[in-house]
């Protein structure tokens, strides 16, 4: 699920697969292509899905402050 990024819009319609891997995604282009524009070159875009970093930041903060208590308990009972 977290490599499902890709979604690829088609050149000559509307059309647009669902968000997908990169590789599942121009597959699922190029079948199209196949059904319904016989003989066009698979062209069109890619959409690259913005990636929520918001999870694995907080985290990474959540992280700091626990290294940041660890050291000032470590230090207020050095002997
Ligand atoms: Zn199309």
């Amino acid at each position: 699920m977290a490599d499902d990024e890709f979604r690829y819009w088609c050149e000559e319609c509307d059309y647009r697969t669902p968000w997908l891997t990169e590789s599942a995604g121009a597959e699922e282009q190029i079948e199209h292509y196949d059904h319904h524009h016989p003989g066009t070159p698979p062209g069109g875009r890619v959409e690259l899905r913005a990636k929520k970093t918001d999870g694995a930041g907080c985290l990474v903060v959540l992280g700091i402050l626990f290294l940041l208590l660890l050291a000032t308990f470590t230090f207020r009972y050095w002997p």
